[in-house]
Formats: C-alpha cells, sequence, structure tokens
C-alpha cells in the first residue's frame, strides 16, 4: 500500500467503546488517518443513569411534564456533533446493514457506504429475552433511552389510572445491576407518586425475581449481601432462586408453579449480542455469538478489525468467562485499540490488553450506593458522591470542561427530587 495514502478507520457504534476509541485516536494526531464514527442516533447515550430517568419524579402536571421529558432526555443523550466538535472525528448517521469484508466496507440502511483500513466493531448488546415464552410480548425493557422513559412513563400512567384501592404490582425480572438499580430507587418515587395522586404507598408493591441464588451475580460476596439486605429493608420483595417459566398478560408464572400477578413488568436480566454479530460472515470468530478477540482486541479471524465491549468475547483474568459488559471494560478496550491502530499506524508492536480488576458503583436507591473497587468496599453516601464524581470524570472526559459541568449539574438536580 502506497505509504501516503490516506488510512481510514471506522468505528461501527458510539456507545462508551466506540466514542472512546475515536477521541483517543484523534488525540493522538496520525498524519493521514481519517476516524470516522457511525451511529444509528445522533446521540451518546448514558444508560448508567436510565434507572434516574425511569423514576425521576418533578411533581408537574401534566401539561408541564412535556417539558421534564425532553429534559429528562437530554440529561442521558449527549449529542455526537457537541462531543467531535473541534476534534478530527467525523460523524456519520446511520443504521449498520452489513460488513463485507472482503471489499472491506460497511453498508448503512440509508444506502451509504463507507470504505474501511480498520475497522472497530462497537455496537453494543440487545436485552436477551432467555427463550422465555410471551416475555418480550409483555415485558418493558430498560435498555434504551426510549426505554427508560417509557418504564417512567407507564408506571405513571398506573398511578393516574388505577382505582386508589387497587393494588399496584411492579415486577423486576431480573436481579442483576439494572434490575437492583431500578428497584432501589422506585421506593422513593413509588412514595412521591402514591402522595401526589392520593394512592395509598401501601397499596403499592415491588417485587424483585432473580433465577439464581444470589443478587448481582459477577460482584463480590460483600456486595451481594449489603444489596440483598439494603432492598429487602426498603421494602422491596425480592424472589431468589426463582425461575420465571412463562408470561401472561396479567401474571408471571414462575417455574415452581407459582403465579405473580403483576400490574407492570420490566425485564433487565441479560444481554445478547447486537444482532449484527450473526449476520457477519461464518469466517468471523464467535464464542457464545459475541465476536471473539485475541489478545490485542483483534477479530481472531480479521486482523484488520477490532470488536470490543458489549460486542465482544474478551477473556477475563481468569480465561473462563467474558470480561463483565460494562462500560468501565468498554471504555478500557476503546483506549487500548486505539493505543494498537496508533502503533500500527507508527510501525510499531500492538500491545496485549490486560483487562483491569472490575470495579463496580451501585446505587440502591436515594443517596445509598454501594462501591466495591477491587480492594476497597464501602456503602452511604459518600459512595453516592463517588459516583456522581464518575460520571463528572466521564462528561468531562467527552465534552468540553463547560458542557461537561453544565450537563452534570443539570443532572443532579433533575436526579436527586426523588431523595428525601
Ligand atoms: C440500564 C443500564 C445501566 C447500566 N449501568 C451501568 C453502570 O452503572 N456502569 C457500567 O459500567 N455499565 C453500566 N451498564 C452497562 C454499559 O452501559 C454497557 O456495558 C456499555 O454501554 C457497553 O458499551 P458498548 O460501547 O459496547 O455499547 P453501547 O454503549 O451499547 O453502544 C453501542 C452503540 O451502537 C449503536 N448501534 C447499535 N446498533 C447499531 C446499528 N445497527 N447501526 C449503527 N449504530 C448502532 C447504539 O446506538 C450505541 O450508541 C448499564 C447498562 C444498562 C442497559
Amino acid at each position: 500500500m502506497d505509504p501516503k495514502k490516506e488510512k481510514r478507520v471506522v468505528v461501527l457504534g458510539g456507545g462508551f467503546g466506540g466514542v472512546i476509541t475515536a477521541l483517543t485516536l484523534a488525540k493522538k494526531k496520525i498524519p493521514n488517518l481519517s476516524i470516522t464514527l457511525v451511529d444509528k442516533n445522533e446521540f451518546h447515550a448514558y444508560p448508567a443513569d436510565y434507572y434516574e430517568i425511569a423514576t425521576a419524579f418533578t411533581g408537574n402536571s401534566p401539561q408541564e411534564d412535556r417539558n421534564d421529558f425532553v429534559k429528562l432526555r437530554a440529561s442521558s443523550a449527549i449529542l455526537f456533533k457537541d462531543i467531535f466538535q473541534d476534534t478530527s472525528v467525523v460523524f456519520t448517521h446511520g443504521r449498520v446493514a452489513s460488513v463485507d469484508f472482503k471489499a472491506r466496507s460497511v453498508s448503512l440502511e440509508n444506502a451509504k457506504k463507507l470504505s474501511y483500513d480498520y475497522l472497530v466493531i462497537a455496537l453494543g448488546s440487545s436485552t436477551n429475552f432467555m427463550g422465555i415464552p410471551h416475555l418480550e410480548e409483555y415485558a418493558l425493557e430498560l435498555k434504551s433511552l426510549e426505554d427508560a422513559l417509557n418504564v417512567r412513563a407507564s408506571i405513571e400512567e398506573l398511578f393516574l389510572s388505577r382505582p386508589k384501592k387497587e393494588i399496584i404490582r411492579i415486577v423486576i425480572g431480573g436481579g442483576g445491576f439494572t434490575g437492583c438499580e431500578l428497584a432501589g430507587e422506585l421506593v422513593g418515587y413509588i412514595k412521591k407518586l402514591s402522595r401526589l395522586h392520593g394512592h395509598p404507598s401501601m397499596n403499592v408493591e415491588c417485587s424483585l425475581v432473580e433465577a439464581s441464588g444470589n443478587l448481582l451475580g459477577r460482584s463480590s460476596l460483600w456486595v451481594q449481601q449489603k444489596a440483598l439486605e439494603h432492598l429487602r429493608g426498603i421494602g422491596i420483595k425480592v424472589l431468589l432462586n426463582t425461575p420465571i417459566a412463562d408470561i401472561s398478560a396479567s401474571e408471571v408464572l414462575l417455574k415452581d408453579g407459582r403465579k405473580l400477578p403483576y400490574s407492570l413488568l420490566v425485564w433487565t436480566a441479560g444481554i445478547q449480542p447486537n444482532l449484527i454479530a450473526q449476520s457477519l460472515p461464518s469466517t468471523v470468530a464467535q464464542k457464545k455469538s459475541y465476536l471473539a478477540v485475541d489478545e490485542t482486541l483483534r477479530l481472531k479471524s480479521h486482523k484488520n478489525i477490532y470488536a470490543i465491549g458489549d460486542i465482544a468475547w474478551c477473556d477475563d483474568v481468569s480465561g473462563t468467562d467474558r470480561v463483565p459488559a460494562t462500560a468501565y471494560m468498554a471504555i478500557s478496550e476503546g483506549e487500548h485499540v486505539a493505543e494498537n491502530i496508533a502503533r500500527r499506524e507508527r510501525g510499531g508492536e500492538e500491545s496485549v490488553y490486560k483487562p483491569p480488576t472490575p470495579k463496580y458503583v451501585i446505587p440502591l436507591g436515594g443517596k445509598y450506593v454501594l462501591a466495591d473497587l477491587g480492594g476497597l468496599r464501602f456503602s452511604g453516601g459518600l459512595a453516592w458522591i463517588l459516583k456522581r464524581l464518575v460520571a463528572l470524570r466521564y462528561f468531562a472526559k467527552i465534552l468540553p470542561w463547560p458542557r461537561a459541568w453544565a450537563l452534570w449539574k443539570g443532572d443532579m438536580k433533575l436526579y436527586t427530587q426523588n431523595d428525601e
């Protein structure tokens, strides 16, 4: 290849992994290297706050709620044009339809085609309904910003439409991070809605149903026990070892034969890699339908293609599982891929990726947060401050400081209105 010819890096997906890859690479200012990022949305989402959006109480009238809706949406949707202003990254809006590995090109649904020399696949994941019959039909998801707004609107709708004597039953399927975070924050939201709509709070029940024997499966025993204690303590009915067999329009049918009536069911358990992974040629190495990467984060089968974040199978330190599907890991992988592309362009060797020790900061309602930073564990208000500082640090990484600060301050105001 002509050494002076421009090389093209195309990043598919502008989530945590994709945005950090593009920004890190752009900062390296490598001559003759163009960087294009493609996303189906015009904004970068911040899922770590979806539980806040799904339970954000503003106390406003339905008319004013329209403004709240706009504010809530903006709180977790950061426009790519703001992220990439003053950088060399070009944003292309479009949904990826297919990748032609032979021709080294990506086709978008809007008929655009993008050629690449390096491809970074960071298309994330979708909800895994785990083959449970009728689940997809009856349950709400909490995987996108729209889902979060939908959960919030559906809960409020229950309070508006159900007779005061009726028991409102909210069932959350899955005791992972998303399920526990939502359950914890629901308590404050329900109290406020009960007061606003005159629906006795004793007539509202919230259950968290988990198939395994523990909440927060991949975290430490300390986190699992603390979370269980705390959620039960604030009134969440936690059902462990309770796999779901089927769903009807009004009941969750459990494998042990019991039936759990529900007014609203939110499914938060499990993810699967973006379905694009399945549409790639059979030559692409996969593990449990994730894109299998080598120790430099390249696809095992294609040396100019990297996969990172939720769509990739990157072995964890034990070598028996993949690294946890978290923003923390996607960011770390994105930084590593940017470094490796830069090394290749400078004629150097790629470096081996060593996954960092997972760190967890898990909000469980109001200002109660559990933090497990590897060697250091603490809970309560201090961990809540840490959680908000993690968000600020991230916003400052992807936005100019005044914008990052304004976004963070606005979010703080919006999200703390349930906290008593
Ligand atoms: C409710 C919730 C709460 C979470 N909380 C935390 C937390 O507190 N801490 C934490 O570390 N992790 C958290 N996670 C996990 C974390 O969000 C993911 O692990 C992380 O987003 C993965 O990053 P990614 O870059 O692989 O994918 P994503 O961030 O999901 O990004 C994928 C991108 O690809 C785009 N895309 C998808 N399909 C197409 C297509 N066909 N064409 C074009 N674009 C496409 C999407 O629009 C998206 O921008 C949470 C997840 C959820 C759902």
